[in-house]
């Protein structure tokens, strides 16, 4: 057998946890020679938007599709689907594992937060279980005090008085917790709550955060308390790159010929989706600013996670944009439909804003390129992170929505001139620049984010 260490990667079916467990999978392999196996659970045939990223790797990080479960039809939100599709596809992941160990000194199984389930066949099997957070050290925090907070409240959590005040954190309102938290009789709830108790049982759990962006959070996780694993902050992973350049895609081409820094881009991750009046209001808001945009546009939803499972699967004939707008705009802006390869665009030097669901990859990948922010959350733990980019770490603008929750035009057309032209969009952009820096150092050699890989991978080499 071989005697390289080996580690087996299981993200739960989504793109936003795939693209950083393959990233982590990269800096073990280059950085500590450590082979991987990601085993991914499906619903039905891959997404295209998945195949392309799992074909694209170096040889020693292989991938297997686990077969196809069946969800119950009364999974209601995608947190849910997750945990269920996890859960569902233990008996083959079980095989899969076994077939590793026959062939690899398999020394660990990485899950992200919905995947605590498959600790169980970790243990049976006799490989060491850890965590793969993808969301902020702020959001771990939240989940390691969860079973303190559910014995000390009753009432919902957006019912209560104050804000909850999480060691070296921004103080969060109830309001703003993540999704699954917000009706405590839901079942992902629960699981949720089951999976949290759980995860004092790993033997390490790894964040893509990185101490200088969240010292607070990441300071507080690291307090050594007994029962609770080490965490290793290995952050930003992001992903290096959608296209090769050779096929340069439209948008592309058109951000090409704009002027430096000019473009704001409006993106809402790879599952976002808006209302029919709230895009209305946000294409006559971007028309308003007079600003140059460059705007992944989908089908109006009252879910505001509709796309979630078909990231990159599908285009929108454009019927929805408000009358004449396409027109109106031209030369303005450019709408996409569907998906954009975010990377180049943020990497892009037309590229001055990003309007962004804060979805904690592209919070990393704006880092990473020094853009700074326009904070428009909709799922999962995305309003928590929309306050700590605003009010914590002072790169992000936040437009505010009317009482119906909705942002009228008037007001987008104010943020999105105050970040492109203003004294604010200035701080901001500032503030981003310095993070940009630092975001840039932490993992080359002896970087904080290096470090802690390497002491991660020291465990498995004697
Ligand atoms: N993404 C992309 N093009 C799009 C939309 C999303 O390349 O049009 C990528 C984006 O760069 C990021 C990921 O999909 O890497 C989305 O992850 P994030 O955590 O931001 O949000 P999620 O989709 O999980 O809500």
């Amino acid at each position: 057998m071989d005697q390289t260490p080996h580690v087996a990667l299981l993200p739960s079916p989504a793109m936003g946890h795939l693209i950083p467990l393959v990233e982590f999978a990269k800096q073990l392999l280059h950085h500590h020679h450590i082979s991987s196996t990601l085993i991914i659970p499906t619903t039905g045939p891959p997404p295209q938007s998945q195949i392309s990223v799992l074909e694209s790797l170096p040889k020693n990080i292989n991938h297997v599709f686990l077969p196809p479960v069946n969800l119950p039809k009364n999974l209601t939100n995608a947190e849910s689907q997750m945990f269920i599709t996890v859960s569902l596809s233990i008996p083959s992941l079980r095989d899969t594992l076994k077939l590793l160990t026959s062939i690899n000194r398999l020394v660990a199984l990485f899950v992200d937060p919905f995947g605590l389930d498959a600790f169980d066949v970790a243990e049976e099997i006799g490989v060491a279980p850890y965590i793969f957070f993808p969301s902020p050290a702020m959001a771990l925090l939240f989940c390691l005090h969860l079973p303190k907070l559910d014995k000390m409240f009753t009432c919902e959590y957006r019912d209560l008085p104050e804000p909850l005040k999480l060691p070296g954190c921004v103080p969060v309102h109830g309001r703003d917790l993540p999704d699954p938290v917000q009706d405590r009789s839901h079942v992902a709830y629960k699981k949720l709550l089951e999976n949290v108790s759980r995860m004092t049982s790993s033997e390490g759990i790894i964040i893509n955060s990185f101490l200088d962006l969240e010292e607070g959070a990441i300071k507080a996780l690291q307090v050594e308390e007994p029962g609770k694993p080490p965490i290793y902050p290995i952050g930003p992973l992001i992903q290096i790159g959608s296209s090769d350049g050779s096929d340069r895609l439209d948008c592309l081409k058109w951000l090409d010929d704009q002027p430096s820094q000019s473009v704001l881009f409006v993106s809402f991750g790879s599952g976002g989706t808006l209302s029919h009046d709230q895009i209305n209001e946000l294409a006559l808001g971007l028309e308003m600013s007079g600003q140059k945009f460059l705007w992944v546009a989908r089908s109006p939803s009252d879910k505001s996670d509709a796309a979630f499972f078909d990231a990159h699967g599908q285009t929108d004939p454009l019927g929805f944009l408000p009358k004449g707008f396409l027109e109106r705009t031209e030369g303005q802006g450019l709408v996409v439909s569907f998906w954009a390869p975010q990377i180049e665009v943020l990497r892009h030097s037309s590229t001055g804003g990003f309007l962004t669901h804060c979805g904690w990859n592209s919070t990393l990948e704006s880092v990473v390129h020094g853009v700074p922010l326009i904070a428009w959350p909709l799922y999962a733990e995305q309003k928590m992170n929309a306050l700590m980019l605003n009010e914590g770490l002072n790169v992000a603008l936040k437009p505010k929505a009317n009482e119906v929750g909705i942002v009228e035009r008037e007001e987008i057309a104010r943020v999105v001139k105050e970040l492109m032209e203003g004294e604010g969009g200035k701080k901001v952009r500032e503030k981003m620049k310095d993070l940009q820096d630092v975001a840039g150092i932490v993992l080359n050699k002896d970087g904080s984010s290096a470090n802690s890989l390497s002491k991660l991978a020291f465990r498995w080499k004697n």
